[in-house]
């Protein structure tokens, strides 16, 4: 027996059911999803990563007849797990939760019966007409492979940060136990930064957010971050040093050539992102457009257009792709 995934939504009675082989969760509305461990066989198609990108394009080749074998190495859902309102994805009006978004992701998963095999990859490798996908079980084998592994966090290196006790600094918001109190100091001046302050003061905690120069997030975020008495931010301002004083982090900064302290319990960075294409070898990672039947999708492909619509329709376009070149060999 090899470890349970985690109950989805243990507040609402989800229960974790073990069924041998492998096993499942009861999802809410009863829908059971399944996640297994892998072995070496040949599929029509392999998925790598089940974020966003990858789970559109696993229910569009389920749909269509294909089993797609889906790797997952972290939770199903992918970044869209960190963010605190989605409101541009079509057919939320209202805006909705990523954490809830991925609810009915998986929710679509599991009414296509799509497995998720919940492993990481370590790499995908061209032998003939063929790729080899490796991971810690074994080896699958197919025809056609969709890279959909997003991005990973940019490292800062700022003096004193390797010091200081890490589970006090993140990197994403989901990785914050609910039980975290205190305050934050966030670093960063984008999208990201400002929704996580904005997630953040909803759960009654007080926020400093720092950047050097002007704010680069979109303006409704500043606006509301401006509005909300939980927030502070900081404009042009220079992150130089951080040492660890009494359970709390003491932030050394810079603004208009004075210097200044900021105290927090926590540190939360959000500098950027890049493309995490580690599961690629080079000659696969720079000629991709050209080899034929390995797909890049989603953010992973996407520089700065990382939104949940693009990378959805990027997986699509992909499983259609894939679906359209077997039916073409018939
Ligand atoms: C704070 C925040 C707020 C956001 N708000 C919005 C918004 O309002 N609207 C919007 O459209 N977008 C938003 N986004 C962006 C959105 O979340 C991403 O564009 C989307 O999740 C990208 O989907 P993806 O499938 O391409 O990649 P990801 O979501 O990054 O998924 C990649 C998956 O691949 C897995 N993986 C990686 N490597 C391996 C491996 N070797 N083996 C197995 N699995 C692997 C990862 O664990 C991950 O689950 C937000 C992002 C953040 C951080």
């Amino acid at each position: 027996m090899f470890c349970l995934f985690q109950p989805l939504n243990p507040g609402k009675g989800a229960k974790v059911e073990n069924m041998g082989e492998s096993e499942s969760v009861l999802l809410p509305q009863s829908a059971t999803l399944t996640v297994s461990k892998a072995k070496g066989k040949m599929y029509a198609a392999v998925i790598v990563g089940a974020g966003p990108a990858g789970i559109a394009a696993a229910v569009y080749l389920r749909r269509a007849g294909v089993d797609p074998r889906v790797f997952e190495r972290d939770e199903i859902g992918g970044l869209l797990r960190n963010a605190h309102l989605v409101e541009n994805y079509p057919g939320f009006p209202e805006g909705i939760g990523g954490p809830e978004l991925v609810e009915l992701f998986k929710r679509h998963l599991v009414r296509w019966r799509i497995d998720i095999r919940m492993e990481e990859v370590h790499t995908v490798s061209k032998e003939g007409e063929v790729y080899k996908v490796s991971s810690e079980s074994g080896e699958a084998f197919a025809k056609s492979v969709i890279v959909a592994t997003g991005t990973r966090p940019k490292r800062i290196d700022i003096q004193g940060l390797e010091d200081v006790e890490m589970s006090r600094v993140f990197y994403e918001v989901r990785d914050i136990p609910p039980t975290a109190k205190g305050n934050f100091l966030v670093i960063g001046g984008g999208d990201a930064a400002f929704d996580y302050a904005l997630n953040l003061a909803s759960r009654d905690i007080y926020v400093d957010i720092v950047f050097r120069g002007e704010p680069r997030c979109l303006a409704l975020l500043l606006e509301r971050a401006s509005r909300s008495e939980k927030i502070r931010t900081h404009a042009g301002t220079e992150l130089k040093s951080v040492r660890g004083e009494e359970r709390q982090l003491v932030f050394m900064m810079e603004q208009e050539g004075t210097e200044k302290e900021i105290v927090a319990d926590y540190g939360l960075i959000a500098c950027g992102r890049e493309p995490d294409i580690s599961v690629l070898p080079p000659e696969l990672a720079e000629n991709w457009k050209e080899a034929s039947g390995l797909y890049l999708v989603g953010d992973v492909r996407r520089g700065n257009y990382r939104q949940v619509g693009i990378s959805v329709g990027d997986g699509i376009l992909a499983a259609m792709s894939i679906i359209e070149s077997m039916g073409n060999e018939k």
